[in-house]
């Protein structure tokens, strides 16, 4: 990694990932609650998906 490349932690990286996936601004509710309610449990990043902070 060359010392301009800005480093991304892994959570920040699969919040963006699920976000870009599902997350429909017309929809209700955020992209957080949106993504909680995913329903591809085919996914592996389903177990470990951002959920609503409390
Ligand atoms: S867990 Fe759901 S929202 Fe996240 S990448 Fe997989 S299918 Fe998309």
């Amino acid at each position: 990694m060359s010392s301009t490349t800005k480093r991304i932690s892994l959570r920040a990286s699969i919040n963006a990932h699920c976000k870009d996936c599902l997350y429909d601004p017309k929809e209700k509710g955020t992209w957080r609650k949106q993504v909680e309610r995913c329903t591809i449990t085919q996914c592996h990043l389903h177990p470990v998906r951002p959920k609503p902070i409390k």
